[in-house]
């Protein structure tokens, strides 16, 4: 069974992809998916075209949840044109749709060669964007971007951008391995960006 959509602590998350430009040392996509918490696995067989996502979205009760969250065993910025059409269906038929938002390495731009950010605009609600690190060496180790350090400057610019046209606009990190010191200079860097950083607590598997 294909799992385009699930409901986690009573937010519906949306899953349109498995593609990264991205190798995460923590990612679940190639750890055998070890300490998932999902009962379903979520690699998905073929990618859902948007039709597919729609149909599976309007089959739930959309305003019963908190938020809708395209996140994805993959980078959802791969489908950003797919996720801003979704939007605008939801948007048209779903009285009191719940705010929307994106889980993203924030490459998005650099995905797509354009600035995608002023298309979030009236769509997206939050971006949560996983900062990792307050350094570019750190980042690049434990991301293992394709592009390398353009994806850490390509990153940070799709911050900034995005603070013009998202109303919150959420930088990540997990508290694992950080020392304070490390959280500051996480928390004074998305500052400087416009945006606000918040520390995750680590789950072990
Ligand atoms: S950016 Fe996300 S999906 Fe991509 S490798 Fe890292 S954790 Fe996995």
């Amino acid at each position: 069974m294909m799992t385009i959509s699930y409901e986690y602590e009573g937010a519906l998350y949306v899953n349109l992809t498995n593609k990264c430009d991205c190798a995460c040392v923590f990612c679940l996509r190639h750890n055998g998916h070890k300490g998932s918490i999902y009962a379903d696995d979520l690699w998905l067989e073929h990618e859902p075209s948007r039709q597919e996502a729609l149909d599976d979205l309007l089959s739930r009760d959309l305003p019963s949840y908190r938020e809708l969250v395209f996140c994805g065993f993959g980078e959802p910025a791969f489908r950003i044109d797919d996720i801003c059409w979704l939007v605008d269906q939801l948007k048209a038929r779903v009285p009191k749709l719940p705010p929307v938002r994106i889980n993203t390495n924030g490459h998005a731009n650099l995905i797509h060669g354009r600035d995608v950010t002023p298309e979030l605009k009236g769509r997206i609600d939050t971006v949560s964007i996983s900062l990792n690190s307050a350094t570019a060496e750190e980042y690049c180790a434990v991301t293992q971007p394709r592009d390398g350090i353009k994806a850490w400057e390509a990153m940070l610019d799709f911050t900034r951008k995005a603070t013009a046209f998202v109303p919150h606009v959420v930088m990540t990190i997990v508290d694992k391995d950080k020392t304070p010191q490390d959280i500051a200079r996480c928390r004074a860097l998305a500052e400087r960006l416009g945006a606000t950083l918040r520390v995750r607590a680590y789950i072990p598997d």
